[in-house]
């Protein structure tokens, strides 16, 4: 029977000696998990430096993870050491990527979403959060997935991803999307004539990096050019 997951889990290894951080493997991890007793490898998926995801514990099992929400989560591991060393660019790119499928595959997508504080994707460490609203029972002492992890930031490059590529789906209009793109560079050209100052243009360029503005213009441009 499919379990009902209800979160995803990042981790870190928490492997390397002397500031150096090591890429590790899901067999190392798994050799380690048996050496305490446990079945198998606790984690579903282990991700290595160059973004490669070794399988873990196959996820219709139960995995070992975050003691006490084990039954209702799905867990990711990045090799390394996430107090010594950042995620390198592929872990994070792949971690992101497998995260948004599993969102997808478990149902999670609109949660993720309208829950912007819900922890459906967090940190090993935020389970300390959950404990505090009474939705986990055991606190941890852990740093997991690292101290060089924002989680915060993790989320928003989710979210990010999301919203662009929902928007794109469903109300897509070339003509508008011209209009829009062209409209731009129009103020732009615009207020470089009337020299409005960088603090304006400030807002015009928070609105160009929207989401659901920059999908629709990268649309936009990769269509005209195929057209060509
Ligand atoms: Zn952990």
């Amino acid at each position: 029977m499919a379990r009902r997951i209800e979160r995803i889990v990042w981790h870190t290894a928490a492997h390397g000696r002397n500031g150096q951080a090591f890429d590790t493997t899901a067999a190392q991890i798994d050799q380690w998990h048996r050496e305490r007793g446990w079945s198998e490898i606790g984690y579903n998926v282990v991700i290595r430096f160059d973004g490669t995801i070794e399988q873990g514990r196959d996820p219709r099992k139960i995995p070992a993870g975050v003691a006490g929400i084990n039954e209702t989560t799905y867990h990711i591991c990045f090799s390394g050491h996430g107090d010594i060393a950042p995620l390198t660019p592929q872990q994070l790119e792949s971690g992101i990527q497998h995260t948004i499928q599993m969102l997808h595959k478990y149902g999670l997508v609109e949660r993720f979403l309208v829950e912007p504080d819900g922890l459906i994707v967090m940190g090993h460490r935020e389970v300390n959060e959950l404990v505090r609203r009474g939705l986990a029972p055991t606190p941890t002492t852990k740093t997991c997935p690292g101290r060089l992890v924002d989680m915060e930031q993790v989320r928003l490059l989710i979210r990010q991803r999301l919203q662009s590529t929902a928007t794109v789906g469903t109300t897509y209009d070339a003509q508008a999307a011209s209009e829009l793109y062209h409209g731009l560079r129009q103020v732009y050209v615009a207020a470089a004539k009337l020299r409005l100052p960088d603090e304006v243009m400030h807002f015009l360029n928070q609105f160009r990096k929207q989401p659901e503005v920059d999908a629709l213009i990268a649309r936009w441009k990769r269509e005209a050019e195929q057209a060509q």
